[in-house]
């Protein structure tokens, strides 16, 4: 590997984890000086919340969000992975992801109404917003962030009742320390309690927010 060009191609293979060791922390070098690559992980970051429920094979909805840009970019790189030698590393979210791309196109374009606004518990020296909104396939999850500490990797989650993590978004590194990231849970907003922010592997906490009137 040396291009761009090529690099692009393993967007979606990275925001999916269908890349081994060695590729992820290649991949990685160039993200970290390519604006460009950096947008598109940063645009396939709901995805991999959505697939959590792949073993259900129901149609999963996209977030309006993602534009048809977007899908289509899905569309290609998946029709790329399919044909690579990484076919058996990803075979087992297709069925998931072929029902994602299925409604992208029915839903793109679609305007969201503004949603629920979450308070950060503590000032972390993050700052931003994060606001939840309840759909008919579970919660979007819209998370505007500045002043983010430089980390390989983020993480949201949304945290139910009963203490369970559900991821609703990962995303690489931005230059400027900042994540505009709209990520997606299957479940449904009366269940959660709080969403957080933390770097990879829930190592570290960075940002904790609840509802108002909770
Ligand atoms: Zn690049």
């Amino acid at each position: 590997m040396s291009g761009h060009d090529e690099y692009r191609q393993w967007s979606a293979a990275y925001v999916l984890g269908a890349l081994d060791a060695a590729q992820r922390l290649e991949f990685e070098g160039h993200l970290a000086d390519c604006p460009e690559c950096q947008s598109e992980v940063q645009a396939f970051a709901p995805i991999p919340g959505l697939l959590t429920r792949v073993e259900s094979l129901q149609p999963v909805p996209v977030p309006p969000r993602i534009e048809e840009r977007v899908a289509n970019r899905l569309r290609s790189e998946w029709s790329e992975l399919m044909r690579s030698r990484r076919r058996w590393q990803v075979a087992a979210v297709a069925a998931g992801l072929a029902a994602v791309l299925a409604l992208a196109t029915l839903l793109s374009g679609a305007d969201s109404p503004p949603g629920t606004p979450l308070v950060f518990a503590e000032d972390v020296l993050v700052s931003g917003e994060i606001m939840v909104e309840q759909r008919a396939w579970g919660t979007e999850v819209v998370l505007n962030l500045e002043s983010l500490p430089p980390a390989e990797s983020y993480e949201a989650w949304a945290v139910d009742g009963e203490g369970r993590w559900h991821q609703v978004a990962v995303w690489g590194p931005t230059p400027n320390l900042s994540a505009s990231v709209t990520g997606a849970s299957s479940v449904a907003v009366s269940e959660i309690e709080r969403i957080v922010v933390t770097t990879e592997d829930r190592e570290q906490v960075l940002v904790e927010a609840l509802f108002v009137d909770g």
